[in-house]
């Protein structure tokens, strides 16, 4: 993830904390600060760490129209929403939305407007916790048939 600065932002760890291997000690481990658990794994190899599993309220994958993708209305539009990294975003198709004339409006939803209950953006959750995208093929209609790696546009 670098330095950027992380303020603000939704706080995701990636990792078991390498340095007191998530057995914070009382003092606390400067890494974790005593939580065990870290987004601060830089200088540490990939082999050395203990990823930290997608939690289950995160898709398990972007969808073929996921805002996320090239060429999607909302890159197109310069929509920032889904990679606005202050707050959480849903995917549309996670459950808890209901489609009024093209608008997906939450079934519930907190005083702040957060969606209750519908499952977080893997796309969003990648750019959030710095991992790559599981494909990059670029938006897709939903309903409509992919037709092959020529239709496909990297990132
Ligand atoms: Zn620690």
């Amino acid at each position: 993830m670098g330095e950027r600065d992380k303020r603000g932002r939704v706080w995701a760890a990636t990792a078991v904390c390498p340095c007191c291997e998530g057995r914070p000690s009382e003092i606390g481990c400067l890494h974790c600060h005593g939580q065990g658990i870290t987004d601060d794994v830089a200088g540490w190899e990939p082999h050395e760490l203990e990823e930290l599993p997608r939690p289950k309220a995160v898709m398990p994958g972007r969808c073929g129209d996921c805002a996320t993708r090239f060429g999607s209305p909302e890159e197109e539009g310069g929509d920032p929403a889904c990679r606005d990294l202050t707050r959480p975003f849903f995917c549309h198709w996670g459950g808890g939305f209901r489609e009024v004339e093209g608008r997906y409006v939450p079934v519930a939803q907190m005083p702040d407007g957060t969606p209750v209950g519908a499952l977080v953006c893997a796309g969003w959750w990648n750019y959030l916790t710095g991992r790559q995208h599981d494909d990059d093929r670029g938006y897709q209609e939903p309903g409509e048939q992919r037709a092959g790696a020529e239709g496909d546009v990297p990132r």
